[in-house]
């Protein structure tokens, strides 16, 4: 890198606790990079959005806007449409039209030349992506340029694939489309979880309506864009943006044939009421309460950067985050050490440049939600260690942390913080480690740290956890799929098995 060395100007964030000298750690505090900022001038912001349904741009009838902000400056990035249940009732008549019409009489191969399109053209349009994900999300541009961007373009590359392979994705079954999805995002991955819903409704001759989030709707409705250059049928997908009541209208909208579903539990388990005795299709992608699982022989530098990217990277913002560290007791006095070492080398601040590693908290509203399970982790007796890190004056922020001492029923270990915040607990045997990391309302994810590959397996087979990474954290794949088990949901998403949610299979 070219980076000038310049002298830092750190200093401590309330509540860190005691440090201990080391080399590292005097380099984290006595020099930084310069400034490496991606520069944002090439990139178009339109001052209004108005919601994408039919094809066209549409004033939402709510006669209703809202701003989006940037969380890392508070600056109001642009206007946009907030639908109302009419506006959806609209979106939802423009996807029924356009399946009957065009999409589900079209050949996959011919469906197939659409997704790739839209799949080159976010690999042509990923600088630009990059940038805007960032802005108006908060994450760091190293990760939407390294992760979310080109995930997004390889779901789409991926389900272009299956498009006019589907006779043979189900055992030779016959399968039908199942006719206008709904489908309703969350702000942590903005345009990934968008590509992981449309491309796989796309490819199976579904039309969409699709809702993201309120805090982060840019993304999507620069794919919005992307769609149309692509000259999709009008009304194949439609993007509505709005609040909560718009997600539900669309839940409930009585012509949606299938809901898919990525955020909380607690919504997760409103829209299932909902939908209980409808013959509408659902799938949830909920919460997680990941545990890290730490043996003694596992190479532990390299457990640390997982550790890192599992919960800091990210600003913890991910459902996967690997929130609960299991540590063998024997290493857990060295484990701590080394993350407290790397910890203080971990660049928190604006998420343009390209060497920050820990963004802006995504709203004022997820702050104050860290805030308060922090205080509570505090109140419960648990020791906390926040990265000493200068918080920059404007924006939402919260120092990389972890607290040691907690125990099972601490807030700080039940409940998914979503936040860079680490709970770290000890085991003594592979069963305590399983029976902790199982004791959890959640079942989303797991990781596992050791020199012995069968051990791997082993605690595979006993982790009721949808996907078990080891030695290695936070890693993806289109053909890979993702879900959960118990509170974290049902469904899968990616592979050949997210596919099934997509299709009627007789
Ligand atoms: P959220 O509050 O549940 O919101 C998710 C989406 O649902 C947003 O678009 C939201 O709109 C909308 N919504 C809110 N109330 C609704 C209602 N009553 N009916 C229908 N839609 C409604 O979750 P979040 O805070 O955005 O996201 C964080 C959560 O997502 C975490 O729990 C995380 O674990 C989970 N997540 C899970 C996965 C996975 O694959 N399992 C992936 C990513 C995130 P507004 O934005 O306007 O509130
Ligand atoms: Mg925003």
């Amino acid at each position: 890198m070219s980076q000038s060395i310049t002298k830092s100007s750190t200093d401590v964030t309330a509540a860190a606790s005691e440090r201990r000298p080391s080399a590292a750690l005097e380099f984290g505090q006595a020099w930084d990079y310069a400034p490496a900022p991606e520069a944002p001038d090439h990139v178009r912001i339109d001052p209004r959005y108005g919601l994408f349904i039919g094809g066209r741009w549409v004033t939402p009838r709510s006669g209703r806007w809202f701003q989006t902000i940037s969380p890392s400056t508070e600056q109001v990035l642009s206007e946009v449409a907030d639908a109302s249940a009419q506006d959806v009732d609209d979106a939802v008549r423009a996807a029924r039209e356009a399946y009957d019409k065009y999409w589900s009489k079209m050949k996959g191969s011919e469906r197939a030349k659409y997704i790739f399109r839209i799949a080159r053209a976010l690999q042509e349009k990923a600088r630009e992506l990059a940038i805007v994900e960032s802005m108006d999300g908060g994450k760091p541009i190293k990760e939407s340029r390294d992760v979310d961007i080109p995930l997004a373009a390889a779901h789409f590359f991926y389900h272009a694939g299956w498009a006019d392979k589907l006779d043979y994705a189900f055992h030779g079954r016959r399968w039908r489309p199942l006719g206008v999805a709904g489908q309703i995002i969350p702000w942590n991955f903005p345009l990934l979880m968008a590509a992981w819903k449309i491309a796989p409704a796309l490819a199976c001759g579904n039309t969409v309506v699709l809702k993201p989030a309120e805090t982060t709707p840019l993304t999507a409705l620069l794919l919005a864009k992307i769609i149309e250059e692509a000259e999709l049928p009008p009304g194949v997908v439609n993007i509505v943006t709005g609040a909560g009541e718009t997600g539900a209208a669309l839940a409930n909208h009585p012509d949606v044939d299938k809901v898919a579903f990525t955020g909380s539990t607690d919504v997760g388990k409103k829209i299932q009421r909902a939908l209980a005795g409808t013959t509408k299709r659902l799938t949830l992608e909920l919460g997680g309460k990941a545990a890290n699982i730490v043996f003694e022989d596992a190479p532990l530098d390299q457990a640390v950067e997982g550790i890192v990217a599992g919960i800091y990277f990210n600003q913890g913002h991910v459902c996967c985050a690997g929130s609960r560290l299991l540590v063998e007791e024997s290493a857990h006095d060295l484990l701590v050490r080394k993350l407290k070492d790397r910890m203080m080398t971990l660049r928190l601040g604006d998420p343009l440049d390209k060497n920050t590693d820990v963004g802006a908290i995504n709203s004022k509203m997820q702050l104050g939600k860290i805030r308060e399970l922090v205080e509570a982790g505090e109140k419960e007796g648990a020791e906390r260690f926040s990265a000493p890190t200068k918080i920059p004056e404007k924006g939402f922020w919260f120092p990389p942390t972890f607290f040691t001492g907690a125990s099972q029923s601490c807030r700080i270990a039940r409940e998914e913080i979503f936040g860079p915040v680490l709970t770290i607990m000890t085991f003594r045997t592979p069963d305590e480690a399983i029976e902790k990391a199982n004791n959890t309302m959640y079942g989303l994810s797991a990781g596992v740290w050791t020199d012995k590959g069968a051990k791997i397996f082993h605690m595979a087979t006993k982790l009721k956890a949808g996907v078990i990474w080891g030695n290695t954290y936070n890693k993806f794949d289109p053909s890979s799929p993702f879900g959960g088990f118990k509170e974290s949901g049902f469904g899968r998403e990616g592979g050949r098995q997210g596919l099934s949610a997509y299709v009627e299979v007789e």
